[in-house]
């Protein structure tokens, strides 16, 4: 028995960082540029002793009347159904931002299984941020690293029980 894992979240939090650091291969396109991944790409991830499949979805955006963002929604939202369980990532840097408040209500409306993590918390950085993700309603902020790799025996230990 294995899980589908979809990292869900807006442009520029480091979900294709946090792909990659799972899948081990450079699969993903990490970009500077905010939303550089533009479509859902699946790979076979390993954290420890668990092996299962991991989901980059493109981020939402929330300008409206914008088709590309609308494309970017629904490829969010396939990666939602996709999945058996969703990592919906923050910047512990910025905090929570309007998008992300949206994107929670989106993946609650979709009765998604929601694992919260604040990226970008490498060394002491983010504190404020991982606090205030409190806030989005989805239960602890896991406060990791995708580029360093910390946190990761936080994930795993979340994780292990779906395995
Ligand atoms: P995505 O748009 O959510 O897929 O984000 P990317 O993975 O493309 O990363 C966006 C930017 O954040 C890149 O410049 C990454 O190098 C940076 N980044 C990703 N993870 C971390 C992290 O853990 N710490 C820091 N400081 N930067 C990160
Ligand atoms: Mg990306």
């Amino acid at each position: 028995m294995s899980f589908t894992l979809a990292i869900v979240g807006r442009p520029n939090v480091g979900k294709s960082t946090l792909f990659n650091r799972l899948v081990g291969k450079r699969l993903a396109l990490v970009d500077d540029t905010p939303g550089v991944t533009r479509d859902l790409r699946e790979g076979d991830a390993r954290l420890g002793d668990l092996r299962f499949i991991v989901i980059d979805s493109a981020g939402l955006e929330l300008a409206e009347d914008d088709s590309l963002q609308g494309r970017m929604r629904r490829l969010t939202e396939r990666a939602v159904e996709e999945a058996d369980i969703c990592l919906f990532v923050v910047d512990a840097r910025v905090g929570v931002t309007p998008a992300d408040e949206i994107f929670a209500d989106i993946l609650r409306r979709k009765n998604a299984n929601v694992i919260l993590a604040a990226n970008k918390a490498e060394g002491n950085a983010g504190e404020a941020g991982a606090l205030e993700a409190w806030s989005l309603g989805l239960g602890e902020p896991l406060r990791i690293s995708a580029e360093h790799g910390e946190g990761m025996d936080d994930l795993y230990h979340v994780l292990r029980p779906l395995a």
